[in-house]
């Protein structure tokens, strides 16, 4: 189940990728409407990475 305080932040949360609204999702997700990406919630805090990315070293 998705926490209060995590539902509370849905205000200021957004898609890392498209910088979209994410709406609640089953139990423990956090979905974007935009893109379909469904970005977990683990132990109360939302996991906003977006799991295809790198970080290319310099
Ligand atoms: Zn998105």
């Amino acid at each position: 189940m998705i926490p209060p305080h995590v539902l509370e932040m849905l205000d200021i949360l957004a898609c890392p990728v498209c910088l979209k609204p994410l709406v609640p999702r089953g139990e423990d997700g956090l979905k974007c409407n935009e893109c379909r990406r469904v970005y977990p919630v683990r132990n109360g805090i939302p996991i906003l990475q977006e799991p295809q990315a790198t970080i290319e070293q310099l």
